[in-house]
């Protein structure tokens, strides 16, 4: 199966080590996934989310074709030095709302699966924490130091790029080459201790007062952010994994850093496949959480936002996302997002009408070439906007069966709806929307308490009744009898 054949940057990496046409995971059934996580120290952005949903997407393909999957998603709770500074985001975001810095971990981990629920992604199957793996960090910082591609300097220890560039590529992944990595370099922090500019921290030496900081045989102070994705995934996957995954802007350094450190570390190519996600941009302006820029999900799915015209539901928000394949930059307005509104109600309904449509004695479709065609684009590196253009021309169908235009025997019929039910549902991972499902729930339970009250009317327990119809126009819900029955209205 050619699941990744049209990855280009893929064939930019393996040129140079191997070559693959095809998906071919170290163990199969079983495949090993990690991807780099958030770094909670705010909310996600929208950005954010389209990169996790785009994984979901892969995950959840995955796991219809059969393969036993392992997951792997970090969060990063540490680590992370904030342009020109030596504080990391998580500690001054402590500092600045005087809280403890694992406030600050918890509240957005808690928001992020919030978010990631909303969104419909499934869970991965491990989420380590950077803090939670400090042993492992360290002893990988040990393997590189006696690798000799590691140096203790003033108490940090840094990676020695050009020593490793001298056996290995550094810039394999992104396509650089270390020439011109020094030449572009403007990278001042910590400069007098490192070897070259290029050089990057494994272990940062700690101020003393830094609040997050551990003991190691170097000094008092915290792991370089990169390392605690090459400690985790090995941990988890082992020393060579099937894939690797993380937006577009992760590529250099951060994914690059980490094939050196695995490579001197445990003296292997760490992954088989490195999938990277595109930019979502809003209005055409790029989003970085750093900068402030970045559209929050609750933002869009409350509509609170001075460029939006209206709130949108998460599932629109997912299927507009998929409606570009992972690999293209997307831009998402207002606009957009109306239409996919629009794309996705209409994708429902047509799920909703497939069991209310009867089979015939003949079929005029072609079941089977429809299903193969939505296959053969999640196959073709995972086209999702493909495969949603097929799912169409189901709902297209759909509507010809409800006028009669069209039809399927009982087995085809049976085939259509399975298939387009459990695609839909379990790989694009799109349900019904959660606004449309809270009211449908409201209303169920208002019916019951209705008839609860009908009951005690009759049975003449007229304080149960009033006690019932009171209480609701507390929480703002009033009851109405009328000719046609009792009836509810929201105050
Ligand atoms: P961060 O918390 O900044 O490390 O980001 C978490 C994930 O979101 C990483 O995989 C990033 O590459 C990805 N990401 C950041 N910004 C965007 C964006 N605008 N569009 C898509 N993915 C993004
Ligand atoms: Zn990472």
């Amino acid at each position: 199966m050619a699941i990744f054949a049209a990855m280009s940057e893929l064939q930019v990496y393996n040129t140079l080590s191997r070559k693959l046409e095809t998906f071919q995971p170290i163990n199969a059934p079983f495949v090993g996934m990690y991807v780099c996580g958030p770094t909670v120290y705010s909310e996600v952005h929208i950005g954010n989310v389209r990169t996790f949903v785009s994984f979901d997407l892969i995950y959840r393909y995955l796991k219809f074709l059969g393969y036993k999957v392992r997951y792997v998603r970090n969060i990063t709770d540490v680590g992370h030095l904030l342009d020109d500074s030596e504080e990391d985001k998580i500690t001054r975001k402590a500092r600045l709302e005087n809280i403890e810095p694992m406030e600050v971990v918890q509240r957005y981990t808690v928001d992020f699966h919030q978010t990631m629920q909303a969104f419909n992604t499934l869970s991965p199957s491990i989420e380590p924490t950077a803090t939670g793996h400090l042993i492992e960090q360290i002893d990988l910082i040990q393997r590189i130091v006696d690798s000799g591609l590691g140096y203790e300097s003033n108490g940090s220890v840094y990676f020695d790029v050009q020593a490793y560039n001298e056996k290995e590529h550094y810039g394999i992944l992104s396509g650089r080459n270390i020439e011109e990595l020094i030449s572009n370099t403007r990278d001042t922090d910590g400069q007098e201790d490192k070897r070259s500019p290029l050089d990057f921290a494994i272990w940062k030496k700690a101020d003393p007062q830094h609040i997050m900081k551990w003991p190691s045989p170097w000094s008092v102070g915290f792991p370089g952010w990169h390392l605690e994705c090459s400690a985790m995934s090995t941990k988890y996957l082992g020393t060579t994994f099937d894939i690797h995954g993380g937006g577009m802007d992760l590529k250099f350094p951060h994914h690059e850093c980490e094939i050196a450190q695995a490579k001197a570390g445990y003296g292997h190519e760490p992954v088989k496949y490195w999938l990277h996600t595109n930019m979502l941009t809003f209005n055409g302006r790029k989003m970085a959480k750093s900068e402030g820029t970045g559209v929050t999900p609750r933002q869009l799915i409350t509509g609170d936002h001075p460029l939006l015209s209206q709130a949108y539901d998460p599932m629109t928000i997912r299927f507009f996302m998929l409606q570009a394949h992972y690999r293209s930059t997307l831009d998402f307005s207002d606009e957009a997002l109306q239409a996919a509104d629009k794309g996705y109600r209409r994708l429902m309904q047509a799920i909703a009408d497939l069991d209310t449509l009867q089979a015939s004695q003949n079929s005029s479709l072609n079941v089977a070439e429809l299903t193969d065609r939505v296959k053969a684009a999640m196959d073709d590196d995972f086209n999702s906007p493909i495969a949603i253009a097929h799912c169409f021309e189901a709902v297209k169908w759909v509507n010809l069966m409800k006028e009669g235009k069209e039809s399927l025997n009982n087995t085809d019929l049976q085939s259509f709806r399975n298939f387009f039910k459990e695609f839909v549902a379990e790989v694009l991972g799109l349900t019904a929307a959660s606004a449309g499902e809270s009211v449908d729930k409201i209303d169920g339970l208002m019916q019951m308490l209705i008839d609860m009250r009908q009951q005690a009317k009759t049975a003449r327990d007229f304080a149960t009744a009033d006690s019932i119809r009171d209480q609701l126009l507390e929480l703002g819900f009033v009851i109405k009898d009328g000719k046609e029955g009792t009836t509810y209205t929201m105050k």
